[in-house]
C-alpha cells in the first residue's frame, strides 16, 4: 500500500480493500524501519494517528467518508500541531507543545486525514537542503549521500520513501517545489493567500505559503481543495471562491501557450538537467502546446532582492523569540539582558542568526533606503516581468533548480546555497504559483519540471501538471527502499 497514490488509496478504502487502521499502522511500521537512516520525522505521532484512523474507519462505517477520510500525511513541523511538539527545525522551540492546531492542520483534520507526524526542515524554513536543521540533516530517499532538498527536505523524503503519502510543506522561496524537485515527488506552491498563513510559524511574512507535496498532481489537487479558502484569521488569506481543482484535470492541452523564459535556460545550468526538462517540453508539444520563448528581464535581481527582503521580515518575526514568553531560556541569566542575549545565542541555529543579523542591518536608520526600499521596488519589477509574460503565454515552463540534488554538505558557504534557488524565488517575489513534476533523472536522482501560472491559476497548472503524467511515468519511479519492502 506505501507506493499507492492518495487517490488510490481513497478508492482502496472506500472499496474495503483495507481500513484506514490498517494502512496507518503500515506506515508506522515503514516510519521505524526507515527513518532511523533517513531521519525525515522531528516527531511521530503513532497514537494520535491510529485515534484518528479509528475515528475515519468509524466515520466510513456511518456512511460519512469524504474525499480524504483515513488517508495519512505528515505536515512540516512548522505548522502548530495542537498537544504535538512543534519545533520549526530549530533548538529554540525544542520543548515547545503548541496549544492549538495551525489553520491548515484544522482544515486537514475536519477533512478525516491521519496525521503521522511532524517532518523534519530546515531551521525557521530557511535553507535550500534541511541541513540547517537542529535535529539533523535529511537523507534523500533515491541516493543516501544527497540532499532531499529544503527546506521541506523532511515532507518530501517522507513522500518519496513510502512513508506518508503525502505531506504538507511551505514554500517561502521555493521550499516545496525545490524539494519536490530533488526528491521525485510533485510539490504545489499555491498563489500568495490562497492558503491560510495562520498558525503556521513565521519566517518572511510576504512571501510564505503553504502548499501540498504528493505523488501526482491529482493528489495536490485533493489536498488543495481542503486547504485552501478564505481565513477570517490571516488577514492576506483572499476572500474568493474555491473551485475543485480537480475538476479541469483532464482539460485537453491543444493550443496551450507555454513560455521558457530565457533566463532559466542560461549559465548555471546543468546540461542534463536542462536536457530533461526540454524533453518534457516536447511531451507537451505532441499533446498540442505551441512553445515561444519568454523573457524574464529581472530574473538576475530576485536572489539580491529576496535575500533582502526574506531576512527582514525574519529578523522581525524572529523577535518575538526572546526566553521569556517561550522558546528556549538560557540557565542562570544574571539580568534581562544577560536573559536575552544567552537565550537567542543558544537557541538559534548559525544560518538563522545570520539572517536575524542581516535583517536587522537593512531595516536599520540610514540603511533601511538603500536596501529594503531597494529590494521592494526591485520586488515591483520582478512582478511586473510575470504579469508580461502571462499577456502572451498561459504558463512558463523551466527547470525547478539549476541542478539536480547535490550531495550532503557539498554547499560550502552561505551564498553557494543561495544561488540554488533562482528558479523558485522569483516566483515568491510576485506571489504567482508553481508546481515542480518529476521529469526525469540525472544518474539515480531526479529531475523537476517547474510550471509557472498567473495569480490563482492553481487549476490551469494542475491541469497541465496532471496531462504530463497521462502521458510519462517519471512520477511512477520509486526508489529502491520502497520497491523492496513491505
Ligand atoms: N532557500 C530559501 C531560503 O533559504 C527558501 C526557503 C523557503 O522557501 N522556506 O530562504
Amino acid at each position: 500500500m506505501h507506493d499507492k497514490t492518495l487517490t488510490e488509496l481513497a478508492a482502496s478504502l472506500a472499496a474495503g480493500e483495507f481500513t484506514s487502521r490498517e494502512l496507518t499502522e503500515h506506515l508506522l511500521g515503514r516510519i521505524q524501519r526507515h527513518d532511523g537512516e533517513l531521519n525525515s520525522f522531528i516527531t511521530v505521532t503513532p497514537e494520535q494517528a491510529l485515534a484518528a484512523a479509528d475515528a475515519a474507519d468509524a466515520a466510513r462505517a456511518r456512511g460519512e467518508a469524504g474525499p480524504l477520510t483515513g488517508l495519512p500525511v505528515a505536515i512540516k513541523d512548522l505548522f502548530c500541531t495542537d498537544g504535538v511538539l512543534t519545533t520549526a527545525g530549530s533548538k529554540m522551540l525544542a520543548n515547545f507543545v503548541a496549544p492549538y492546531d495551525a489553520s491548515v492542520v484544522e482544515r486537514l483534520k475536519a477533512a478525516g486525514t491521519v496525521s503521522l507526524g511532524k517532518a523534519n526542515l530546515d531551521e525557521f524554513a530557511m535553507g535550500s537542503s534541511n541541513e540547517n536543521s537542529a535535529f539533523g540533516a535529511v537523507k534523500n530517499p533515491w541516493d543516501t549521500s544527497a540532499v532531499p532538498g529544503g527546506s521541506s527536505g523532511g515532507s518530501a523524503a517522507a513522500v518519496a520513501a513510502g512513508l506518508a503519502p503525502a505531506a504538507m510543506g511551505t514554500d517561502t522561496g521555493g521550499s516545496i517545489r525545490q524539494p519536490a524537485a530533488f526528491c521525485g515527488i510533485t510539490g504545489l506552491k499555491p498563489t500568495y493567500g490562497r492558503v491560510s498563513r495562520w498558525g503556521i510559524i513565521a519566517y518572511a511574512s510576504s512571501l510564505d505559503q503553504a502548499g501540498p507535496m504528493a505523488r501526482t498532481a491529482e493528489d495536490c489537487a485533493l489536498l488543495l481543495n481542503a486547504i485552501a479558502g478564505h481565513d477570517p484569521r490571516d488577514s492576506t488569506c483572499v476572500a474568493r471562491g474555491v473551485p475543485d481543482y480537480r475538476e479541469e484535470l483532464n482539460a485537453p492541452l491543444a493550443g496551450l501557450k507555454i513560455g521558457l523564459p530565457r533566463e532559466y535556460f542560461g549559465d548555471g545550468l546543468d546540461p542534463e538537467v536542462e536536457r530533461a526538462v526540454r524533453e518534457a517540453v516536447a511531451v507537451y508539444e505532441s499533446l498540442g502546446a505551441k512553445v515561444r520563448e519568454v523573457s524574464l528581464p529581472h530574473t538576475h535581481y530576485a536572489i539580491p532582492a529576496y535575500y533582502v527582503i526574506a531576512p527582514a521580515e525574519a529578523s522581525s518575526n524572529l523577535s518575538r523569540y526572546d526566553g521569556v514568553r517561550f522558546g528556549h531560556r538560557c540557565e542562570n541569566p544574571s539580568d534581562l539582558i544577560d536573559l536575552y542575549k544567552r537565550s537567542r545565542a543558544e537557541g538559534f541555529g548559525e544560518e538563522v542568526k545570520r539572517r536575524i543579523l542581516i535583517g536587522t542591518h537593512t531595516l536599520s536608520e540610514g540603511f533601511f533606503d538603500a536596501y529594503y526600499k531597494k529590494a521592494q521596488q526591485v520586488r515591483r519589477l520582478i512582478r511586473q516581468d510575470f504579469l508580461d509574460a502571462f499577456e502572451e503565454v498561459d504558463v512558463l515552463m523551466g527547470p525547478a533548480s539549476p541542478t539536480p540534488a547535490f550531495d550532503l554538505g557539498a554547499q560550502k558557504d552561505p551564498v553557494s546555497m543561495y544561488l540554488q534557488d533562482i528558479y523558485t524565488i522569483a516566483v515568491n517575489l510576485a506571489g504567482i504559483p508553481g508546481i515542480s513534476v518529476p521529469a526525469g533523472f540525472v544518474g539515480k536522482r531526479p529531475v523537476g519540471l517547474q510550471i509557472l501560472g498567473t495569480h490563482f491559476a492553481e487549476q490551469r497548472l494542475l491541469n497541465v501538471a496532471h496531462q504530463f503524467q497521462q502521458a510519462t511515468d517519471w512520477h511512477l519511479r520509486r526508489p529502491q527502499l520502497v520497491e523492496e519492502s513491505a
